[in-house]
């Protein structure tokens, strides 16, 4: 570091300079307006920028004409590829994939749902954060493209007996199920209503035997 030049130094503040005002124009063209919800695509590019424009920043032995030739190439593929998506249906679906249903009817899609690698804990959190307190108070849950999750409600006179997003509810495992009382799947958040008093109840839906006390609460406004 002590033998380091101060001319390099003073090379370095250019280099920065360059490579600002040369990504800032480079995201400009790319057409995108903000960095809110980016698809996994554009995640790349802008990793594969940030590491083009890392190195110039303050390898002396490293160019900037390099890193703007990175620049312009990913660029260029970047326009290709929304071109490509936007003429062929085929090719938006395998880049941007497609909406998923994580609820349909207060239950689980689990045919979906499974297939997905989200977490339940991150789910369960954005549907607390939304006050629901369980899912016997939605209609839909749909993970859009963008990470989102859009959610369309039952009524309140429609909310039926669910499976709580509430850690104190969701983790309190029942291994007696008592007659006449709702029951919810954790897996798949199917309700059952024991007519006597078991301790086997397997699920309908999915098999498994894991229960919770169900709650029907109306969803707070
Ligand atoms: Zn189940």
């Amino acid at each position: 570091m002590s033998n380091l030049p101060y001319s390099f130094l003073l090379e370095v503040l250019f280099r920065c300079v360059v490579i600002y005002i040369v990504l800032l124009s480079i995201l400009k063209l790319s057409g995108r307006r903000g960095i809110k919800q980016l698809s996994i695509f554009e995640l790349v590019i802008i990793l594969t920028f940030g590491s083009a424009a890392g190195d110039p920043l303050f390898y002396e032995d490293v160019g900037l004409i390099p890193a703007i030739c990175v620049f312009i190439i990913i660029l260029g593929l970047y326009r290709a590829t929304t071109y490509l998506v936007s003429k062929s249906k085929k090719a938006e679906r395998w880049l941007e994939g497609k909406p998923i249903y994580l609820i349909k009817d207060g239950e689980f899609s689990i045919d979906e749902f499974s297939k997905e690698s989200m977490a339940l804990d991150e789910f369960f959190a954005e549907l607390r954060l939304r006050n629901i307190s369980h899912i016997g108070q939605v209609d839909l849950a749909i993970l859009e493209t963008t990470g989102e999750i859009s959610i369309f409600y039952l009524p309140n006179d429609k909310v039926k007996y669910g499976l709580p997003t509430l850690p104190h509810l969701f983790y309190e495992r029942q291994v007696k199920l008592y007659a006449n009382k709702n029951y919810a799947c954790r897996f798949c958040g199917k309700i059952e209503k024991p007519e006597t008093e078991t301790t086997k109840c397997i699920c309908p839906r999915c098999g498994k035997q894991d229960w919770v006390v169900a709650i029907n609460d109306k969803k707070i406004s």
